[in-house]
C-alpha cells in the first residue's frame, strides 16, 4: 500500500473499508475517543489522519507527523486543529461542510421549539407524576414562535438553513455576520440591534478568536427578558458562567443548548439545574443519513489529498 493513514474513530457506513483499498489503515476501534498517546505514536509515519472534533491536532501532534500530507476532520468545525501551523508545514486540512447543514438546522429548530413551548419540561412533569390538575387556561404558558423575530448570529450555511425554516413560521428574520450577505434578503443589523430586537437569538458562527465568548453577561443583558438563546455552534462562543448568571437573574427567558465549553457535562452542571433550559448532548449532525455522508466526504477528502488531487472541501 502506498499510503499509511490513521483513523481515530470507527465511522458509520462502509467508508473505512473503501479507504483500506488504497491505504494501510490504523483504526482506533474503541467506544471512547482514541487516547492521545495512541494517536501520537501512530502519526509518526502516517501520510494522512482522519480525526473527529474531540481530537486536538496541535503543534505537538503536527511536529511528530513528519510525513503528514493531509488532516481530514469528520466535522465542519475545525477549531480543534491548528490550521495555520499545519499549512505552514504544507499539510492540507479538509472538513465536511454542507452534508450536515440541514440536519443541524433541524436540531436547532427543534431546540427553539422545545424551549419556547416547554416541551421537555412538560414531558418531565408527566414522567414525575406531577400532571395532576385538569386543563387550565394559564398552565405552562410558553412563547409564541409563529410570527416572532429570529436573530441569527453568523449567516453561514447553517444560519441560512435555519432562516429558511423560520420563513415557514412567518418569522421576521434578522441577522448579524461580519459582512452583509447579498445572496439572502433578510435584514442585516449590528449585533446590539439583533440582541435588542430578537425573540430568539440563534448562534451559528464558527468558533474562532473573535467569536470566543462572543456572548457574555453584557451581551445577554441587551436581550429582551422574554427572549431565548439557542446555541448549537460551539460551547465556547458563549461564556457559560455568564449565561448561568443571566438565567438565574431572569435577564433572559431561557436557553436551548447542544454544545458546552467542556463536554460532556453531567447532571450536576449548573445549567442542568435550571428548568428553563433545554440540553442536548452535541447531536447537531447526529442522523444516520448525515453521519454516513460525513464519513463519505471525510474519506474522499483524505484519498483525494493523498493522491495529490483537489479534495472536495478544503478548510478555507
Ligand atoms: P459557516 O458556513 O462557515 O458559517 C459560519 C458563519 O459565521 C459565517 O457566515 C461566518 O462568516 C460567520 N462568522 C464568523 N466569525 C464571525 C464573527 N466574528 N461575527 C459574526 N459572524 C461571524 O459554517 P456552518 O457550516 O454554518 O457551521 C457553523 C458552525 O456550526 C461550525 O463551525 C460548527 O462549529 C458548528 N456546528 C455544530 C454542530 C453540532 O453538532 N452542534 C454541527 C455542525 C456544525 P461571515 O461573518 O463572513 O458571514
Amino acid at each position: 500500500m502506498p499510503h499509511k493513514v490513521v483513523v481515530t474513530r470507527r465511522l458509520p457506513g462502509g467508508w473505512v473499508e473503501e479507504l483500506r483499498k488504497v491505504a494501510e489503515v490504523d483504526l482506533w476501534e474503541g467506544e471512547s475517543p482514541a487516547p492521545r498517546d495512541w494517536i501520537l505514536e501512530r502519526v509518526v509515519d502516517a501520510d494522512g489522519i482522519l480525526v473527529t472534533l474531540v481530537d486536538r491536532v496541535d503543534r505537538e501532534l503536527i511536529d511528530r507527523a513528519k510525513r503528514l500530507k493531509v488532516i481530514s476532520t469528520y466535522s465542519v468545525g475545525y477549531d480543534h486543529i491548528d490550521v495555520a501551523y499545519a499549512r505552514s508545514k504544507g499539510i492540507t486540512v479538509t472538513h465536511t461542510p454542507e452534508v450536515l447543514t440541514e440536519a443541524t438546522a433541524d436540531l436547532i429548530f427543534g431546540l427553539l421549539l422545545a424551549v419556547a413551548r416547554r416541551i421537555v419540561e412538560g414531558d418531565r412533569l408527566i414522567r414525575e407524576g406531577n400532571w395532576n390538575k385538569p386543563w387550565s387556561p394559564e398552565f405552562m404558558l410558553g412563547k409564541e414562535v409563529y410570527g416572532s423575530t429570529l436573530g441569527i448570529v453568523g449567516m453561514g450555511r447553517i444560519g441560512r438553513a435555519v432562516a429558511r425554516r423560520a420563513k415557514g413560521f412567518d418569522m421576521r428574520v434578522i441577522y448579524y455576520s461580519r459582512r452583509k450577505h447579498e445572496e439572502v434578503d433578510y435584514e442585516y443589523v449590528d449585533l446590539d440591534t439583533l440582541l435588542r430586537e430578537s425573540d430568539f437569538v440563534v448562534l451559528t458562527v464558527d468558533l474562532n478568536p473573535e467569536t470566543y465568548h462572543l456572548i457574555d453577561y453584557e451581551k445577554l443583558s441587551k436581550m429582551k427578558r422574554t427572549a431565548f438563546l439557542v446555541n448549537a455552534s460551539r460551547g465556547a462562543v458563549v461564556k457559560e458562567d455568564d449565561l448561568v448568571r443571566a438565567l438565574k437573574e431572569g435577564l433572559i427567558a431561557g436557553a436551548a443548548l447542544d454544545v458546552f465549553e467542556r463536554e460532556p457535562i453531567g447532571k450536576d452542571h449548573p445549567l442542568a439545574q435550571l428548568p428553563n433550559v433545554v440540553l442536548t448532548p452535541h447531536i447537531g449532525s447526529a442522523t444516520r443519513e448525515t453521519r454516513e455522508r460525513m464519513a463519505e466526504v471525510a474519506v474522499r477528502n483524505l484519498i483525494l489529498a493523498l493522491e495529490g488531487r483537489k479534495p472536495l472541501y478544503e478548510v478555507p
